[in-house]
């Protein structure tokens, strides 16, 4: 049965920083170290993510103080709430909201937080579910969300997935392709052509094929666009991206800056989404977790997913810096 109070010392992974830097280390906590909030939660589940890579090697920029508990998504049981929203046992997923940055966050056994902050897993789901979602798949979803509002339809032709082989990449082929579109996957890895047409993806190119589309206006190939790379990468979509379609930015794997010209946006009507899920509101949460739970069930997650304990975590963060890690990670934290 699980525990519906809290105990007297609880793990963490916690970045503290020295002289010599900033390193991660376990430590036991007790429940006073916890940061104020109103609600309790007993994480069962994180996740991780390309933020919490940089967090816990210590790369600056992330955490904004210290001693913090990196981990930008949570997923558990209610053990109290002051507010009177959330009974105990209610299972409960947390994404984004500065938790794992500002707040401790899910790389810890207990977490303090906002009640408004949550989100009640959708019926049928669990907190792993929820986790190998995570803040990638959230994002994922944003950016479809945020296509279609725009008018893109299956109907107006091809969409682009850059950086498709990482998290929001994975989780945007899928979302995509459960939505009837025809999706093309960019990817540094060519050897997981097979992994990404499993996911959905009809077409696969290479990472270098966006880039060196340098003119400011190339062939119009896609309807929309959902970029978790930034840099030359959307650069290169953006011009060829088709007469009023639209291209979502969700990050910046591949660079902050954007070396592109006015020419696809007064020329061509081209859109440009600006995704942000951190602050991203409560209803708006609340739809696209629905609409998650309806389009990536468990089952279609199941080769996306590793499963990790927290120990791992140290190593997982180098490896997904380097690009290495394949889909999404969850971190087992109970
Ligand atoms: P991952 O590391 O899982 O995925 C990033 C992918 O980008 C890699 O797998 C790789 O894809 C590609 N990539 C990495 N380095 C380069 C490079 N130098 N040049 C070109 N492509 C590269 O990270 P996440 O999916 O978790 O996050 C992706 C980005 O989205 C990050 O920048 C992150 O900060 C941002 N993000 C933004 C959010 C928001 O709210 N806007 C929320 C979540 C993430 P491949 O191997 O297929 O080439």
């Amino acid at each position: 049965m699980s525990q519906l109070t809290l105990p007297e010392t609880f793990r963490a992974l916690r970045a503290v920083k020295e002289d010599a830097g900033v390193r991660a280390e376990f430590q036991s906590l007790t429940p006073a170290d916890l940061p104020p909030g109103d609600t309790v939660v007993r994480v069962t589940h994180s996740s991780l993510n390309y933020k919490d890579g940089l967090a816990v090697a210590g790369r600056p920029g992330v955490l904004k103080s210290y001693p913090m508990t990196p981990g930008i998504d949570l997923a558990g049981e209610v053990v109290s709430d002051e507010t009177g929203t959330y009974a105990p046992g209610q299972g409960v997923l947390l994404t984004g909201w500065g938790i794992g940055e500002r707040q401790d966050g899910g790389y810890a056994e207990y977490a303090r937080v906002r009640s408004e902050w949550l989100v009640l897993l959708p019926s049928g789901t669990d907190a792993g579910w929820a986790m190998s979602v995570g803040t990638a798949g959230f994002t994922a979803m944003l950016a479809v969300l945020a296509l279609e509002e725009h008018g893109v339809t299956p109907d107006r032709g091809e969409v682009l997935v850059t950086g498709a082989a990482g998290g929001v990449g994975s989780m945007a082929v899928a979302l995509l392709a459960a939505a009837g579109f025809t999706v093309t996957a960019s990817t540094g890895r060519t050897q997981e052509e097979g992994y990404l047409r499993s996911l959905g993806a009809a077409n696969v190119i290479g990472r270098d094929e966006l880039p060196a589309l340098r003119r400011p206006l190339e062939k119009e190939r896609w309807a929309g666009v959902v970029d978790s790379v930034g840099g030359e990468t959307l650069a290169g979509a953006i011009a060829g991206t088709r007469t009023h379609g639209a291209v979502a930015a969700c990050g910046l794997a591949g660079g902050g800056a954007l070396p592109t010209t006015v020419f696809p946006f007064i020329l061509r009507g081209v859109s440009l989404l600006g995704i942000d899920s951190v602050t991203c509101p409560t209803p708006r949460r609340r739809a696209a977790w629905e609409r998650l739970a309806r389009d990536l069930p468990a089952d279609r997650l199941a080769d996306v997913t590793q499963v990790r304990p927290l120990s791992d975590v140290p190593a997982l963060a180098e490896q997904i810096l380097a690009g290495q890690v394949r889909g999404r990670t969850v971190i087992a934290v109970a």
